[in-house]
């Protein structure tokens, strides 16, 4: 077994909409970046690369490249998936924190969680996502942007 950790944190911009974890989230700000910025969806490719020893999603996906602009998040971890499988693993379980003061993401954990199985090609009670506030410090308690950790483990095929 390989463990591995990622974390994102991406700036609100209220002009674009908000993608996490692979699912469109109505009526909130959107977050700031050179692809969709659904940071949810880049810890967890930061956590599987990390597992695998593989690099990063810098190195991948890198935000010099206008291949990436505007990219749906959801094809560059299908693409890390194949990537990690390619190696020689499957993901064993994904542990995901996402710390923002709104919107609130109860209502949308279940949807995330069903997205991201979808995505990897795993059942769904392999993938956790927790929602948790920063109790208003700093930045994120400020509201400018949302930030995830993220743990996953990978297991080897055989
Ligand atoms: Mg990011």
């Amino acid at each position: 077994m390989r463990i591995g950790f990622g974390y994102d944190s991406h700036r609100f911009d209220a002009s674009r909409p908000l993608m996490l974890g692979g699912v469109r989230i109505d009526g909130a700000p959107g977050l700031a970046g050179h692809s969709d910025a659904d940071a949810l969806l880049h810890a967890i490719i930061d956590s599987l690369l990390g597992a695998a020893a593989l690099g990063d999603i810098g190195s991948h996906f890198p935000d010099t490249d206008e291949r990436w602009r505007g990219a749906d998040s959801s094809d560059l971890l299908a693409a890390v998936a194949a990537e990690v499988a390619e190696a020689g693993y499957r993901v064993g379980n994904i542990d995901a924190t996402v710390i923002c003061e709104r919107p609130k993401l109860r209502p949308h954990i279940d949807a995330m969680r069903a997205r991201i199985a979808e995505i990897l090609g795993i059942e769904a009670s392999k993938v956790s996502v927790k929602g948790k506030t920063n109790e208003g410090m700093g930045a994120i308690g400020r509201g400018e942007g949302m930030a995830v950790y993220c743990v996953s483990l990978l297991e080897t095929r055989r």
